[in-house]
């Protein structure tokens, strides 16, 4: 059967569909289509399916561009880049790519935590600007993470395993918010839950962002809420970036209400909110926490695997509706 895919990704998956004996045609730019050219490129043949990216608003037209693709596998976890009521209307089975991601992103949230408490980014330009003179006792202080508290706001697969490091790699006490439980994870590793995200907030030094993007989190965490965190306490987030009001974030930080912020995903991406990138007190990686050439190729062959069950009509590994 045909197979379109939306833009190169690690062969391991597409090398599983032509093993399966399907068709593949990818875009052969290395740039996210816009929705005229994904409409037109899925109206050049009757495809099957569709391996679409986060970066693909995959809505009403676009399923329309396709009748016969009965499946849309998106190569993320996340997939606040589909209209599920649309998809639902028109049959379409739509998959994601969870689990196989969650250490990567665990430790990417790490490495920015690490680096704006421990300023990494200023250091490394401050001694490649040959500012460097000498070992000096008040030269860029940072903050230890060593029995800190961890505030993880979402704990699902991401933010447990964030947690899960947090206690055992740098002995953080964990408190955390979710619209549910994990009371095995609150026995094993003295994690406490709090009813309400504020009281994270106000208590945390680290807060760690990991719910996914619907309604009901969309700027979740907004100017009020950023100003009821302690002014030595920071902010990181690999989530999506409409989670966090990212202009009320600016203020923030530039008035040193909060210590400082790292950032791995923006409001309106590839978009930074203004005054963002002149501060010094954040770290920002361009979406890429789950960018390992491993977990990249784990993801492929999970969106390839979700596409061969739904064509050989087995109901989907990956399933989301
Ligand atoms: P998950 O489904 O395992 O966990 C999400 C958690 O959020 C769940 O425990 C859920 O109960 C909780 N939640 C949902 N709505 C909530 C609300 N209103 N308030 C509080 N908690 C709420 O998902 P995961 O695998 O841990 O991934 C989490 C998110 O991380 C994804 O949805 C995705 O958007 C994001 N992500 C980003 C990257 C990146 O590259 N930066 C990579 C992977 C995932």
């Amino acid at each position: 059967m045909k197979v379109y895919v939306t833009r190169k990704i690690p062969e391991a998956g597409i090398n599983k569909l032509k093993e399966a004996g399907h068709e593949v045609d990818i875009n052969p730019e290395d740039r996210v289509l816009s929705k005229e050219e994904l409409i037109s490129a899925l109206k050049q043949k009757e495809y099957d399916a569709v391996l679409c990216l986060l970066t693909d608003a995959i809505d009403k037209e676009v399923f329309e561009a396709a009748p016969r693709a009965k499946i849309f596998a998106n190569y993320a976890v996340g997939y606040d880049n589909i209209d599920l009521s649309a998809a639902k209307e028109h049959g379409k089975i739509i998959t994601n790519t969870p689990g196989v991601l969650t250490e990567t992103v665990a430790e990417h949230t790490f490495a920015l935590m690490i680096s704006i408490a421990r300023r990494i980014a200023e250091a490394d330009k401050f001694t490649r600007e040959g500012k460097y003179k000498g070992w000096s006792p008040m030269l860029l202080l940072g903050t230890d993470l060593s029995k800190k508290t961890l505030g993880v706001i979402g704990f699902g697969k991401i933010g447990s395993a964030v947690a899960f490091h947090g206690v055992k790699g740098f002995g953080m006490r964990v408190i955390y918010y979710d619209i549910k439980r994990d009371e095995n994870f609150e026995h094993e590793y003295d994690a406490v839950f709090k009813e309400t995200v504020e009281e994270v907030l106000k208590e945390a030094d680290f807060v760690s962002i990991h719910v996914p993007l619907l309604d009901s989190t969309r700027h979740l965490i907004n100017e009020e809420r950023l100003k009821m965190m302690k002014p030595s306490a920071y902010l990181i987030n690999t989530s999506r970036g409409p989670v966090v009001d990212e202009q009320a974030l600016v203020e923030v930080l530039k008035n040193k209400k909060i210590k400082g912020a790292a950032l791995d995903v923006f409001e309106n991406e590839p978009k930074l909110a203004e005054g963002l990138a002149e501060l010094d007190n954040v770290i920002l990686t361009p979406h890429i926490a789950s960018a390992t050439e491993e977990t990249r190729s784990k993801m492929s062959e999970m969106a390839a695997e979700n596409i061969i069950a739904a064509l050989s009509g087995e109901t989907p590994p990956n399933l989301v509706i």
